[in-house]
């Protein structure tokens, strides 16, 4: 009988699982307990304007360009505008663009003089002495310095996780800053053999159009979930939530979903969970994972606003000549970052007008986070004036609330993943995995897809012949979804 597997989650990591395990020839089902399909992917569509809820971008791996490739959507692929290339970090009130080559380095008033020279000793720093977690920012003032930490990283780490250089894990956050000093020594020294490298394997990626450039889709980032979901037709179904997980007698899992106040036992081979951590206490699940889960709970989701504010050109002084502005923690300012919507990609907002979107909150506000929209405009509109030269109010506002944005991998993150693996024990036939293991970013969730299928394959493989298969999730009695 072919094994069906249940996926909960029809965010980017289930769908991407969904459909490797359709490849793989396993029946599959995928719920959600939102009305549509994307998660945190959200594209939104109001009076001309076009606004992103959640992800405003991503890079063009090429597991995400199969991706696009294998669901039709390559012809609604957008490029960000090459003056996309520049990006601003705030210093002493006002943007300045990241230096882009050496000699720019030099001469940038985005570093000190100081710390330019200490930046340049990074490749006779010798390699860390002892194991165990590092955070980015005593990884970063080791190797790179103080200056470098406050006016780049720190910045970079608020665009990618919301997050604090100070507490999050060097080795689960940025796994590749890691391995460069543990196999050249240096990271400079590990960027020049990397550009090197891509400097011949971009020649490829250019013939086949694959270059690893920041896109987005004509109708918004939502278009890639929602054709995925396409592709997987009537085994994606939405409004429906996973409410209790139980060990099936035999192999397989029983579940629990309730879809419009309706509950349906249905059985499955396999089940995969990619819902974010703090999900899982909303879900009953054996005593023997209770403190796994309580565990999880505390793995950190900082609430993170997103406000795109709409202008017309003139009320904007500033060129908006790139991807956006970042602010460092040191500017004691409310906003994290504004992104220059409009200016990235075209149809985000009518003509002669510009999106601009602003995030606040995080990890270094939480309370922000969840801020009405009335607080948000007052704090974060002088700020725009201030760094660059907003007059007046937006002519447009689209505000969101993320109560649980993004994963923090914080030091001890290890006891995470084995809070997962504790729980993936107590009900065989069940993966915990995702967003909160595999990398947060939207490439990252399409690629962790091939390995959450991968793994469901290696245990139903290690299953095979010992007998008994699943009740199909769409045939069976008790299913009523
Ligand atoms: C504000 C914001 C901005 C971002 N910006 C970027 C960006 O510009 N570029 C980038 O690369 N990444 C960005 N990211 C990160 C990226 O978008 C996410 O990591 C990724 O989309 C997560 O996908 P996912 O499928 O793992 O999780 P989710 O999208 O969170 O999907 C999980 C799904 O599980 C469902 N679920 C939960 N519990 C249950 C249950 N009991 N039963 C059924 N279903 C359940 C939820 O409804 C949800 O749909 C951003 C994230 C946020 C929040």
């Amino acid at each position: 009988m072919t094994p069906h597997v249940l996926v909960v989650g029809a965010g980017l990591t289930g769908l991407a699982t969904a459909r490797h395990l359709r490849a793989a020839g396993h029946e599959v089902t995928v719920v959600d307990a939102l009305p549509e399909a994307g998660g945190v992917m959200q594209s939104v569509v109001r009076d001309g304007w076009l606004v992103e809820r959640g992800p405003n971008s991503c890079m063009l791996t090429p597991e995400m360009a199969a991706m696009i490739d294998a669901v039709g959507l390559t012809p609604a692929l957008v490029r960000a505008n090459p003056a996309g290339q520049v990006r601003y970090i705030v210093r002493d009130g006002r943007p300045v663009p990241v230096p882009s080559s050496p000699p720019a380095f030099l001469t940038s008033p985005l570093f000190a003089f100081a710390g330019k020279l200490r930046l340049l000793r990074e490749p006779f720093i010798g390699r860390r002495q002892g194991a165990g977690d590092e955070s980015i920012a005593d990884f970063v003032r080791r190797r790179l310095g103080t200056e470098v930490l406050d006016w780049a990283i720190d910045p970079f780490v608020s665009g990618v996780y919301a997050g604090d250089p100070e507490t999050l894990s060097v080795g689960h956050a940025f796994p590749r800053l890691v391995a460069l000093e543990r196999e050249h020594g240096s990271l400079i020294r590990g960027a020049i053999a990397l550009a090197r490298r891509r400097g011949a394997a971009r020649a490829t990626q250019a013939a086949s159009g694959q270059r690893g450039a920041m896109i987005s889709f004509r109708d918004g980032m939502q278009s890639l979930p929602r054709a995925m979901a396409a592709s997987l037709g009537p085994r994606v179904q939405c409004d429906t939530r996973l409410v209790a997980l139980a060990p099936r007698g035999g192999d397989g899992v029983r579940a629990v979903l309730e879809r419009r106040g309706t509950r349906a036992d249905v059985d499955a081979d396999a089940v995969v969970l990619t819902v974010p951590a703090h999900a899982l206490r909303t879900i009953e699940l054996p005593s023997a994972a209770g403190a796994a889960v309580r565990r999880l709970e505390t793995l950190r989701y900082p609430a993170v606003s997103s406000l795109a504010l709409g202008f017309t050109r003139e009320q904007v002084a500033h060129p908006l000549d790139g991807f956006g502005c970042l602010v460092p923690g040191r500017e004691r300012r409310d906003v994290l970052g504004i992104l220059f919507s409009s200016a990235l990609f075209p149809g985000r907002a009518p003509a002669g007008h510009v999106l601009l979107t602003c995030f606040i909150g995080g990890m270094r506000r939480p309370d922000l986070g969840m801020a009405p929209t009335s607080l948000l405009l007052d704090r974060v509109l002088p700020e725009l004036t201030a760094l660059l030269g907003v007059q007046g109010d937006p002519v447009f506002v689209e505000h969101t609330t993320w109560p649980h944005a993004i994963p923090q991998y914080e030091l001890g993150h290890d006891h995470m993943i084995e809070a997962a693996t504790a729980i993936e024990g107590a009900v065989p036939g069940l993966v915990v995995d995702g967003q909160f293991r595999r990398g947060v970013s939207v490439g990252d969730c399409v690629a962790a897809g091939a390995t959450l299928a991968g793994r469901v394959g290696e245990m139903l493989a290690g299953r095979a012949g010992t007998g008994g298969g699943a009740v199909p999730l769409t045939s069976g009695r008790r299913s009523a979804v």
